[in-house]
């Protein structure tokens, strides 16, 4: 195996998983998903243990004994760093999701500017990203490393593999810890992609029928997902009034509507 590879699976020694945060750590640093010491991922190692990256280190730094075990209440139980301050988040998840075996939370530029937009990541633009997450919502606004944050993030965990955390970052989740990162990666690339159709002022999304099909494709491909589809995650076509034979939207400003008003007001009054 390639010494900067992850495999597949959460069934691994510990000094696997220790090596394989370590990788993940590098990877979310070398594709600037992180600046500085931010960002955290964790593992679930058996039924009552988590092996977390440690607090204030860069996570492109780490070594496998800077890593350190809790509890699933988050008392350590070894290491000799101190454990992530967003330890809360990632427990949140472990012990409302039986299924999931790692979580990765790191702030990638264009996902974190849609989170800081309160813009959720909800369109149905790109057919493999309706497979894979179905849609990736916005969670409310909590102060990081506190029960507020948890408390925002609570109603959305059962439902998604992937949420924006308001005006902070992204939080990404999967049976294993190649799942989670992927997912982190999937985010932020379709962050980008969403980003420059809005640039390019057009938008064409599939239609309720396109999403059923692809959710009926989920079992071929494989993909195994907490998302399931609602009024609105994915939205459609339909729903937006922007598919294809749709009539293209115009956006305007507050003072070029006014001006558009006033005009039409002049007009009127000259032909009384
Ligand atoms: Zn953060």
């Amino acid at each position: 195996m390639l010494a900067d590879s992850i495999s597949p699976g959460a069934t691994k020694s510990e000094d696997e998983h220790r090596r394989d945060i370590c990788t993940a750590g590098r990877w979310i640093h070398s594709r600037s998903f992180v600046a500085s010491t931010d960002g955290n991922i964790s593992v679930r190692l058996d039924s009552r243990r988590v092996l977390t990256s440690p607090t204030a280190i860069s996570k492109g730094m780490m070594s496998s004994d800077d890593l350190v075990v809790t509890d699933l209440k988050g008392r350590k139980l070894a290491g000799r760093r101190e454990a992530s301050t967003e330890l809360a988040m990632h427990l949140l998840i472990y012990n409302r999701r039986p299924d999931v075996h790692a979580v990765c939370h790191a702030h990638p530029p264009v996902a974190t500017a849609h989170a800081a937009a309160g813009i959720a990541l909800n369109k149905a633009l790109l057919s493999e990203l309706v497979i894979a997450l179905g849609c990736i919502p916005v969670a409310q606004y909590g102060t990081p490393g506190t029960q507020e944050l948890s408390d925002a993030l609570e109603p959305m965990v059962q439902h998604y593999d992937a949420i924006l955390l308001a005006n902070h970052g992204v939080v990404t989740c999967g049976q294993d810890l190649l799942t989670a990162f992927f997912r982190m990666e999937t985010v932020e690339h379709f962050a980008q992609v969403s980003l420059v159709t809005e640039l390019l002022g057009k938008q064409v999304l599939l239609s309720g029928r396109d999403v059923e099909k692809l959710l009926a494709a989920r079992t071929r491909y494989g993909t195994t997902t907490a998302s399931t589809v609602t009024p609105g995650c994915p939205v459609t076509s339909e729903s937006s009034g922007s598919g294809p034979g749709e009539p293209d939207r115009i956006s305007i400003t507050r003072k070029e509507l006014e001006a558009l008003i006033e005009e039409a007001v002049k007009k009127d009054r000259a032909l009384r």
